[in-house]
């Protein structure tokens, strides 16, 4: 069945947050330095503010060492934030069990869901399993699963790979066709909780619901950490990946959550290596400053001025929009679009668009945004926005697509 792609409540701009975002947006250097400019790549990666700036000062020029090596205080120091900013990505992420899950620092999602596939799928799976893959989304959360099938196969351990399900022109998940082979061996399930080229939020639940209380769930969270709440108790999934720098921390940072209660624990390399520990001193730093702004106001803000774009595209013919052309209200039971829209113009090409976008001052991401093959084949404009984005950029933005229509 394919549920129908319609907005089933008014979007109403919420003007209760104007004030707060005013605030959020005078913390973030880079865009109040360059008024000139607009920043709407934080799909890409994320701006920061002063406070997570300030904290890298503060480590580098105070506490500056190696975790889980020394005994002086500088390493102390260094060791104890490793462990607290454990402990900080379980509360951040709503861990009801803290004391049975694991966190594991990478330097991203990419790296994050490769030690999945590496350090824990290998050996979870055996011969005659099945694994869905979403062969539509980011690359990152296909080749790590494919590479693991090889691997097994060149060991005479043959997994069958099945592609993921979509439901034509929203580019949600078909959660029912997903639960059709029932009673088939499907141990494993790769999803993402926000795809990044339609902007959809893809339903993760419906998964649960589709394959049943055993199967492993790993979800990529790239586009959702810090961009709206992520519940670990509400989405029943089993790990949790994401990257720090799309959720305003620095480059080279990101975590695995790992649940632990279906299948064997995850035990990634351990302390074989110096980690990030500037990155991790940005990512207890980002998600304090998340939850002192609200990532569920963040959400509400970014998602009216995602529907705000929608709506204004929807009134020029020389656009398409990728995915749901609408933007879903909040509740919306088929699919909410998060702050991700991604459009093509029709005489244009994507790549000339960026260029015309960025000598108005518009920085977006223009290509094919590394989604997997079963996706998009030509290239198209990323529109992807974070809380220092503001209506007027948008309404500046649809000024100059009309110019251009
Ligand atoms: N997954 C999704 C959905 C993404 O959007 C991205 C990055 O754009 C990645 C994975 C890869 O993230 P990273 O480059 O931080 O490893």
């Amino acid at each position: 069945m394919t549920v129908a792609c319609t907005r089933d409540n008014g979007m109403v701009f919420p003007d209760d947050l104007r004030d707060w975002q005013r605030e959020l947006r005078a913390q973030f250097p880079i865009i109040t330095g360059h008024p000139e400019l607009t920043y709407l790549d934080s799909a890409a990666t994320a701006q920061k503010p002063q406070a997570v700036l300030d904290a890298v000062h503060t480590y580098l020029t105070t506490a500056n060492a190696n975790a889980g090596r020394g005994t002086y205080p500088w390493a102390n120091r260094t060791t104890d934030l490793v462990e607290r900013t454990r402990d900080r990505v379980r509360e951040f992420l709503g861990d009801p069990a803290p004391e049975r899950s694991g966190v594991h620092f990478t330097s991203g999602t990419t790296d994050g869901l490769r030690t999945v596939a590496r350090d824990w799928l290998t050996s979870y799976l055996a011969d005659g399993d099945e694994i869905v893959v979403p062969d539509a989304d980011h690359r990152a959360n296909i080749e790590p699963w494919l590479e693991t099938q090889r691997l097994l196969a060149r060991q005479g351990v043959r997994v069958h790979v099945r592609r993921m399900p979509y439901q034509p022109g929203s580019g949600d998940y078909d959660h029912l066709a997903l639960s059709e082979p029932a009673g088939r061996r499907t141990r494993f399930v790769a999803a993402t909780h926000v795809h990044h080229v339609y902007g959809g939020n893809m339903n993760v639940h419906r998964i649960r619901q589709a394959v049943g209380p055993d199967a492993v769930i790993c979800l990529d969270a790239a586009q959702s950490v810090g961009h709206l709440p992520v519940s670990v108790a509400d989405l029943d999934v089993d790990f949790v990946v994401f990257s720090g720098h799309k959720a305003l921390a620095l480059s080279g940072s990101g975590a695995v959550w790992a649940r632990q209660t279906r299948g064997p624990a995850f035990a990634p390399g351990g302390w074989s290596g110096t980690p990030n520990t500037a990155g991790i001193a940005s990512l207890a730093a980002a998600l304090d400053w998340l939850d002192a702004a609200g990532t569920h106001r963040i959400e509400r803000w970014t998602v009216a001025l995602a529907a705000r774009l929608t709506d204004g595209l929807r009134h020029l013919d020389a656009y398409d929009i990728l995915g749901c052309p609408l933007s879903l209200a909040a509740g919306s039971p088929v699919q909410q679009r998060q702050g991700i829209v991604t459009f093509r113009h029709r005489d244009i090409t994507s790549g000339d668009l960026g260029f015309i976008l960025f000598s108005h001052g518009f920085m977006v991401r223009s290509d094919n945004h590394c989604q997997g093959s079963a996706g998009e084949t030509t290239g198209s404009v990323r529109v992807s926005l974070h809380a220092y984005n503001t209506p007027e950029e948008i309404d500046r933005l649809l000024a100059v697509l009309a110019d251009l229509a």
